[in-house]
């Protein structure tokens, strides 16, 4: 069997034949598609990207199965890609060396529910254990919009919020990711533990240091939720209620969003539910809470389009609302126009409305805000994941320099750097990797600095403070 990718000179029918009784999948088709994630999303990552293909996939189903076929991989010197779902958005899961691509999506199951947390395989959808959670009375402190296809080790190793992060905090938030188990890539791979802080050496590395296998999280009660849409004449009101929801007492949002009227226009499922062309904030709220959520929207001059207990959503036949939020809301638009493409920026702290609406005339026709209301580090914070009409790079890095000038800074959304969304500040991940991945297979050509600093060890890389 030759190389799909063309960047391996491994035999991969002997290495397919080593990986047995693990099921494996040798079709060039079906490779390719395991080789893409969300990158498209970027025209610059759609060019870089596309034509990077694994050479074999691999379904391990238990650790054991893992362990053997990491094995088999670090024997054979073969680059390694871990893959859940393939939801990420900078072609994190992409086999840019070629060689084996890891579905973990068959080691799944959740193994225990305690009081405040749970603790699953790394291949569990996060959807499915929400719906382990339930008969408990508890559920996820927070899931990114992707929860029905996406697995909880890929958003450990991708992700960083979602729909309760302005209750509970961001991923990294101290509490919510209590313990990880990781197998080492060597010849005998061994399990690791990591338990609170330490979590966050494999927290968003994409999994270059490390094969998460187990991951043991904060769990929230569980509450009944509605789903809100509000519209408003100004963006500048919308944004105003969306931080007024996040600052009062009565209500206990667990997603705000607020989503410039243009955008709207993307929403087609949602004509005739909510007024046309305004600015609309995007909630969700314990059912007890809708009195007040009516009274704050009144006060900010909004107008509530949409209140959705779980049974009547169904009988209108309407997506969730957290469709509308996230990285969602840039995915509807881009299911009718492929030319439109996003960015993502954080704001002044705290939150301020009228620097937000001065902001806005200064981007220019090709940029519509999107605001995510979060909690981190227990403050409240908003970032926008703009719609921006793409047209030229110059433009997109124009449009970045405004944003920045103005004090918003850019978390570059068009890079496949793990060191480019401002997580990974220092070389701490590196040491990681030097003490899990002895070889180096690890989703390597990710970092930007790995190959300046892989013939040192790993105490001497954590020294290196910030690059
Ligand atoms: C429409 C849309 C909406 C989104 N909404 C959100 C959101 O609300 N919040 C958010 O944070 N993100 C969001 N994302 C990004 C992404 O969906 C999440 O990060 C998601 O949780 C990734 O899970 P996954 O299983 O698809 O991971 P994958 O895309 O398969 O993998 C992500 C990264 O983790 C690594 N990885 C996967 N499994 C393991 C493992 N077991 N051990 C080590 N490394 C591993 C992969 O190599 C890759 O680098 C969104 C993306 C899209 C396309």
């Amino acid at each position: 069997m030759t190389s799909l990718s063309g960047k391996t000179d491994i035999d991969w029918a002997a290495f397919a034949a080593a990986l047995a009784p693990v099921e494996t999948i040798t079709e060039p088709v079906l490779i390719k598609k395991r080789s893409r994630d969300f990158f498209w999303y970027s025209p610059i990552l759609n060019a870089e990207l596309k034509r990077c293909f694994g050479d074999l996939v691999a379904r391990p189903k238990s650790l054991d199965e893992m362990a053997h076929v990491l094995s088999v991989a670090y024997r054979h010197d073969a680059p390694i890609v871990l893959r859940g779902g393939g939801t990420g958005n900078y072609g994190q899961a992409v086999p840019m060396e070629g060689g084996l691509i890891i579905d973990t999506t068959a080691m799944a199951g959740v193994l225990s529910i305690g009081d405040g947390q749970v603790t699953a395989l790394a291949g569990t959808l996060m959807a499915d254990i929400n719906a382990a959670l339930a008969p408990t009375g508890q559920e996820m402190a927070m899931f990114p919009s992707t929860l029905d296809i996406a697995t909880i080790g890929g958003f450990v190793a991708g992700g960083s919020a979602g729909i309760g992060s302005i209750a509970n905090g961001a991923l990294r938030d101290p509490g919510n990711l209590i313990a990880l188990k990781a197998l080492t890539v060597e010849d005998a791979p061994e399990i690791r533990v990591f338990a609170g802080p330490d979590t966050l050496h494999l927290h968003h590395a994409w999994g270059l240091n490390g094969v998460i296998t187990e991951v043991t999280l904060r769990t929230v009660p569980k509450r009944d939720w509605v789903g809100c849409m509000a519209t408003f004449d100004s963006y500048e009101a919308a944004y105003a209620a969306g931080l007024t929801i996040a600052q009062s007492d009565t209500v206990a949002a667990k997603l705000i969003t607020t989503v410039d009227a243009r955008i709207c226009t993307y929403f087609p499922k949602l004509v005739g539910h909510i007024r046309a062309d305004r600015h609309l904030l995007v909630s969700m709220i314990p059912a007890e809470d809708q009195d007040a959520f009516a009274t704050l929207i009144g006060h900010q001059a909004g107008h509530v389009d949409l209140m959705l207990t779980e049974t009547k959503r169904q009988d209108l036949g309407l997506p969730h609302v957290f469709d509308f939020s996230y990285n969602h809301t840039t995915l509807q638009v881009l299911k009718a126009d492929r030319s439109a493409t996003y960015q993502q920026v954080g704001c002044p702290t705290p939150p301020d409305p009228a620097a937000v609406a001065a902001l806005r005339p200064k981007l220019g026709d090709d940029v519509w805000m999107h605001h995510e209301f979060a909690r981190v580090g227990g403050e409240i914070v908003t970032f926008d994941l703009p719609i921006i009409w793409y047209t030229t790079r110059e433009r997109l890095e124009a449009i970045n320099a405004t944003y920045t000038s103005h004090g918003f800074p850019v978390y570059d959304a068009h890079t496949w750097n793990v060191e480019g969304g401002g997580l990974k500040p220092d070389y701490t991940h590196l040491a990681w990797k030097k003490r899990m991945d002895l070889k180096g297979l690890l989703n390597s050509p990710k970092s930007k600095f790995w190959h300046a600093v892989k013939d040192m060890d790993a105490d001497e890389i954590e020294t290196l403070g910030a690059p």
